[in-house]
């Protein structure tokens, strides 16, 4: 499970902490010196760690955490918040239009982040909330993609809308949403096409969806295990597209958790869902409270 060892870290230290009556000035900094060492281990973006461990510290200082009756467990307090505010402090949600309106929501990311899996898991959660999702294929480089929206699509009981690998996707994206009006379906999830790396011809594609298409939503998927290079990734897509929410996925097998604490600081961009496991229905709704207590055991 992710955070496992950075738990386990953050753990001993506050167990000294608390082990000590009295706390000095001293005995705060060495123990926010050792959180510091424990995030940069996790993995976390060096600027936002050093970051958090000052706020931390700024806090304590004006709190006046030495004097208090617990000051221990004042400082693991102040590490919590800061850990929930790093994260966005609230759920966000995806933002969807009335039901009477079509929501059009493009998912992008790179290949082997999860994108096709998650979209399918995303068109499953909105099917629980009442919406009648449409999921349509628009990677036509990849004749497999399709097939494996088919058929993730068929397992959800959600229609794909395909036009094979001979259309631009923007005029594949065009054509569901009239698809979408046609049938009563009010959601439309564009399943764009991924490339190993972030390269022009990828962000031209979405930019030119983008500029042809009203998206209400932009979602990057992005691997957890692949650490700072999934918070680089999704700052690269927020500049070049303006990304309305990250969807980190493997969140199961990432056992450092890294992206997870450093991908809102960066980006600005919240995250919505974490993916944690193969199955459809691994996808849970991103609680930053939830996760920082998960984190402090
Ligand atoms: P895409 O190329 O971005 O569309 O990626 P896929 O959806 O094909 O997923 C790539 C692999 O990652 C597949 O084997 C998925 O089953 C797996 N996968 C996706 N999300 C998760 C997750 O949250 N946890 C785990 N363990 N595997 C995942």
């Amino acid at each position: 499970m992710a955070f496992d060892s950075l738990s386990e870290k953050l753990q001993n230290v506050f167990k000294n902490l608390r082990s000590k009556g009295r706390l000095t000035e001293e005995d705060v900094k060495a123990a926010l010196k050792e959180v510091k060492m424990a995030l940069l281990e996790a993995d976390v973006n060096f600027k936002v760690v050093k970051n958090f461990v000052k706020t931390v510290q700024e806090r304590a200082v004006g709190q006046d955490v030495m004097n208090s009756l617990t000051p221990g467990q004042m400082v693991i307090k102040l590490v919590n918040e800061e850990l929930v505010n790093l994260m966005g402090s609230e759920t966000t949600e995806i933002a969807l239009k009335p039901s009477n309106e079509i929501t059009v929501i493009m998912m992008c990311g790179l290949q082997g982040a999860g994108k096709t899996t998650t979209t399918a898991k995303i068109a499953g959660k909105l099917k629980q909330k009442g919406r009648r999702p449409l999921l349509a294929a628009c990677d036509i480089y990849r004749p497999a993609a399709i097939e494996q929206l088919k058929v993730n699509g068929e397992k959800q009981g959600v229609e794909v809308f395909s036009m094979g690998t001979s259309h631009k996707p923007v005029d594949i994206a065009k054509a569901a949403i009239e698809h979408a009006a046609a049938h009563n379906e009010n959601v439309v999830i564009l399943d764009t096409a991924g490339r190993l790396h972030v390269d022009e011809d990828m962000m031209g594609e979405l930019q030119e969806i983008k500029e042809n298409i009203d998206i209400d939503q932009t979602i990057l998927v992005v691997d957890s295990m692949t650490g700072q290079d999934a918070v680089n990734v999704a700052k690269t897509f927020h500049e070049k597209i303006e990304i309305d929410g990250v969807i980190l996925t493997k969140l199961d097998g990432d056992t450092r958790g890294g992206a997870a604490l450093s991908i809102r600081a960066v980006t600005g961009c919240p995250i919505l869902y974490v993916g944690m496991g193969e199955k459809l229905s691994d996808l849970e709704q991103f609680y930053p409270d939830r996760m920082a207590s998960r984190i402090l055991g």
